[in-house]
């Protein structure tokens, strides 16, 4: 186990796993390791955690983790332990080799939704001005990209939630589309409990009854891949009911009447055999919308990962304009974002077209902007590169080396099978990762990182509340932080400067960076993230930019995080009002939560004015389309794919925790009883999924809490039972989101072992 660095009390500090980010404290637990004691002041869980959160300290003492790096020796083939400068220079040889031969966009660079804003923003720098290279994206495009797509169409501006949490239990109406938060994150159940305490409604879209499901006051079943004309229907219905709101149509939108003719062309009948939803539900569903006095749309991602996801969303944000329930309070549109910096992560420059503060790669202001504060000509900064699968599928050709932190593709992406063999035929891989993944497995060089409780760093979460994870434990000798691989890969590459290794330093050169974008941080600091709980951008400075200054005056030392109670308990109060809603102040925002002329951050959005030129929101007219893979004999059945509760994205954490790994050992068939009759099968039965990917293997599990037409697999495992081998990478045109929420599959049952 590891030792605890000598802090005498408690540290406040963000579970490492989902988007909720829960607040906890760590302490030095009796047995010299490390404890998990509750922190209630943090609003968004207020003390409660799941068990991924519970059990998050068990990996950073865990054997299996790496505490040395690996090299794969040429004589053996094998990966096998090696010094840190040796793992270094082979990585610099690797790319350098790759870039003098091929050019710099053979190089890569794939990311992840659970670094902090400090490493995605040190990805996105390492890779535009190191290497030089357009491609780099990371694998938030395979979680939130076709919400962020849509919500840049229609309001000018993604933020996961629009509004924070504490708003959902007191709106009149929420529908959760394709959002398992019980099991995905379970300490938001206690919103929708207080929501149907308050009288609100639920109304709950999802193929399979979960455990969310049952929890709704109308529950309605649609086939995978048909939330989309399910919102047309029921915007079909508002406007024939005559239950649109024509004053908000006008004054705060535009582009109503292509979208209603759109909508128009959707009957409810027509709707009900594209869906399955009758025409009685879809009813029942626009009058408890309508009739709350004020109604939200959650989406997470059974709506947004379809290669229509933008299309689908972008109905769903339709539904909500037409009827006044966006910019007003406690209504509106919010997708519920999975990753833990799922939020953050896309903000700061790993994604393929951005630049930090959310801004657009191909706006030459923001080219300006950006390479001003990094120090180099505009004009040297690449343009757009590929999307996460489009890169992934490009390995081994146009690009021949790939430098990788902070995921596991191997497991996670669609099409995994072929995704593992262009991983396999690249020139040189590095992956820089807390534990040999599937894919660091693959790899030419590993480098053992530091873990979430052994540094600090911000996050953003769904809400987009800024928050300071905070170091707890002294990392073991011979891991370091991925910030130091970037300051030393650099350093061999020829760039000396411009990649500190101290978060803080580098969270100050990012508030710069992003000052007067979307995700404006600037107005942000170490301090007062570690006074307050959170700080929701856009937050500018109110004193000018932050200037490019020595840190040692704003540093953590100063705002005492050792002790940091009396501090805490004071913001959280200001914290408290700057979430209130009042009829005087709806945004929730005036004054300084700190009773200074420091901005206080924008809890709500969109109340006045949206993010666009005109500050309207835009209809944007879809249609229903089918899935890019429809059933048809050879391929009968839909496959669906999701998580479990006691597992995390591609297992890669979660299956090297023993409670974890006990609760949740492996993949399932999830199938209704009259398919398992067809097929024979009963319950733990081997059942064979074949797509035209590829086949997995895994046990049935019968339940009549699903579609007749549909089976669900979990994607948390490698091996035979990997769901992803399955999973369909047609795109969305807009978000380049795969469709990994439904394809064509048929079931075999396996052969007696
Ligand atoms: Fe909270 Fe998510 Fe961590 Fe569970 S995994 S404790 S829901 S942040």
């Amino acid at each position: 186990t590891q030792a605890l660095t000598p802090t005498p009390a408690l540290t406040p500090t963000h579970c490492p796993y989902c988007s909720l980010q829960c607040g906890m404290n760590l302490s030095a637990g009796k047995d010299g390791g490390v404890e998990v004691v509750e922190r209630t002041e943090f609003p968004v869980n207020r003390g409660a955690l799941c068990g991924k959160g519970r059990t998050a300290p068990a990996l950073l003492s865990s054997r299996v983790r790496l505490t040395e790096p690996l090299v794969r020796r040429p004589a053996t083939g094998e990966l096998e332990p090696a010094t840190w400068e040796e793992a270094l220079d082979r990585i610099a040889e690797g790319l350098t080799r790759t870039r003098t031969e091929h050019g710099p966009d053979a190089c890569g660079v794939f990311g992840g939704g659970g670094l902090t804003n400090e490493k995605a923003y040190a990805l996105g720098k390492f890779a535009r001005v190191v290497l030089g290279t357009s491609q780099i994206d990371y694998n938030g495009r395979f979680c939130m990209s076709s919400a962020a797509a849509a919500g840049n169409k229609a309001f000018g501006l993604d933020r996961g939630l629009p509004f924070p949490m504490e708003d959902i239990p007191r709106t009149g109406c929420l529908i959760l589309v394709g959002s398992n938060l019980a099991e995905t994150m379970p300490p938001a159940l206690r919103y929708l409990t207080e929501l149907k305490e308050n009288g609100g409604k639920l109304i709950v879209i999802d193929p399979r009854r979960t455990r969310t499901a049952e929890q709704a006051d109308l529950y309605l079943a649609p086939r995978p891949g048909t939330d989309l004309a399910l919102a047309l229907g029921m915007l079909h219905l508002v406007v024939a009911e005559g239950r649109t709101d024509e004053e908000f149509i006008r004054e705060r939108t535009t582009g109503w009447e292509d979208a209603r003719a759109a909508a128009m062309a959707h009957w409810p009948e027509f709707v009900e055999r594209i869906t399955g939803v009758s025409v009685p539900e879809l009813r029942e569903a626009v009058r408890m919308f309508c009739d709350a006095e004020s109604s939200m749309v959650l989406t997470a991602r059974g709506p947004e990962q379809q290669s229509k996801g933008t299309d689908t969303v972008g109905a769903w944000i339709n539904l909500c304009l037409a009827t006044g329930r966006a910019g007003r309070p406690l209504s509106g549109y919010g997708c519920l974002t999975g990753q833990g910096n799922g939020q953050g992560g896309r903000e700061h420059g790993q994604k393929a077209d951005q630049l930090p503060g959310y801004r657009k790669l191909d706006d030459p202001e923001a080219r300006r902007h950006v390479a001003e504060v990094w120090g180099v000509d505009p004009d040297s900064l690449p343009g757009p590169g590929r999307s996460a699968y489009e890169l992934l599928d490009a390995l081994g050709r146009d690009v021949r080396s790939l430098l990788l932190m902070g995921s596991n593709p191997v497991v996670s992406a669609p099409r995994a099978a072929h995704v593992e063999e262009r991983l396999r035929s690249l020139d040189f891989l590095a992956v820089a990762d807390v534990v040999l993944s599937e894919t660091a497995a693959l790899a030419d060089v590993v480098l053992p990182v530091t873990q979430w409780a052994e540094e600090t760093g911000t996050m953003t979460n769904l809400e987009g509340r800024v928050l300071l994870r905070r170091q707890a434990l002294t990392p073991p000798p011979g891991v370091r932080s991925d910030l130091v691989v970037m300051n030393e890969l650099a350093s061999r590459l020829g760039v000396e400067k411009g990649f500190p290794t101290d978060p803080e330093e580098v969270f100050e050169e990012l508030r710069r960076a992003s000052a007067g974008g979307p995700a404006d941080y600037s107005g942000i600091d170490y301090g007062r993230l570690a006074r307050e709980q959170g700080v929701f951008w856009p937050c500018p400075a109110t004193d000018g930019p932050p200037a490019d200054r020595a840190l040692d005056e704003s540093s953590l030392a100063d705002s005492s995080l050792a002790d940091s109670s009396p501090a805490d308990s004071a913001l959280e109060d200001s914290e408290d009002a700057a979430l209130d809603v009042s009829p005087d102040d709806p945004a929730g925002d005036a004054g300084s939560p700190q009773g200074t002329d420091a901005h206080p951050g924008t809890p709500r959005l969109f109340l006045d004015r949206f993010a666009t030129p005109d500050g309207r929101a835009r209809f944007v007219p879809v249609t229903h389309r089918p899935l890019a893979e429809e059933p048809d004999a050879e391929y009968p059945v839909l496959l669906t794919t999701g998580r479990v509760v006691s597992q995390y994205q591609s297992g890669a954490q979660t299956r090297r925790v023993d409670e974890l790994n006990s609760a949740a050992p492996g993949p399932f068939v999830e199938m209704h009883p009259r398919l398992a009759e067809r097929l024979g099968a009963a319950e733990g039965d081997a059942v064979t999924v074949v797509s035209r990917r590829g086949t997995a293997v895994a046990p049935a599990r019968i339940t009549t809490a699903i579609r007749p037409d549909t089976v669900f697999m979990p994607f948390h495992w490698p091996g035979e039972g990997r769901a992803n081998t399955l999973t369909n990478p047609a795109l969305d045109p807009t978000s380049r989101m795969p469709e990994f929420k439904a394809c064509a599959v048929r079931l075999e049952l396996a052969p007696a072992a």
